[in-house]
């Protein structure tokens, strides 16, 4: 798991109902998560950590066998076996291409309103590109029914 943040840390916990091991990579000595999510993680045996360290490479042919951790401080790499990352490290909406046409925050999140309608009338945007507070599969399939009913509404009336 690489990240520092709640996010990580509490899908770290969940992963470990699955995996034998699971280790968190993070780039700084502390967790910007919440207290509690860092004592549920320090606290499951299943979980280790390396801290200061950012993965460099991901190895493999068929898929992934190993990856490359860089240690900060040290910039000493070293090559360690995993079958799985997860990456939790925020995120970047891909919206550039439209900056300057529909209304965006300052996270390039796309503002709709209730309909997903954004400002330009006839374009709609659904799930992990607008403003919202909750990123899911299931919230963004609600969004984009709502956008899809909307939008048809639109171009027939
Ligand atoms: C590591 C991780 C774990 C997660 N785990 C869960 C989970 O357990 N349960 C859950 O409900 N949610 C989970 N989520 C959140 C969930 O994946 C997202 O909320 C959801 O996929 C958002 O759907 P979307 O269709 O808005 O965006 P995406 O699924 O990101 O789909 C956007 C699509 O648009 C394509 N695209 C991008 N730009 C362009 C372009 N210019 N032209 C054409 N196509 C383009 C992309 O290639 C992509 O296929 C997780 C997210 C991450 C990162």
């Amino acid at each position: 798991m690489v990240g520092g943040g709640n996010s990580a840390l509490e899908e770290a916990v969940s992963l470990t109902k699955y995996a034998t091991k699971v280790t968190i990579v993070h780039q700084f000595d502390h967790f910007q998560a919440f207290e509690y999510a860092v004592e549920e993680a320090r606290s499951n045996p299943k979980i280790n950590f390396i801290m200061e360290s950012s993965i460099v490479k991901f190895r493999g042919d068929d898929k992934l066998e190993s990856v490359d951790i860089k240690n900060l401080v040290t910039s000493e790499i070293q090559n360690f076996k995993t079958d799985g990352v997860f990456i939790f490290i925020g995120y970047v909406p891909n919206t550039e291409f439209l900056k300057g046409l529909v209304n965006m925050n300052q996270w390039n999140e796309i503002i709709v309103d209730a309909d997903m309608a954004t400002n330009i009338p006839g374009v709609y945007a659904a799930g992990d590109s607008i403003v919202k507070r909750y990123r899911q599969v299931t919230t963004a399939v609600g969004d984009a029914t709502i956008a899809a009913l909307a939008a048809s509404n639109y171009y027939i009336n």
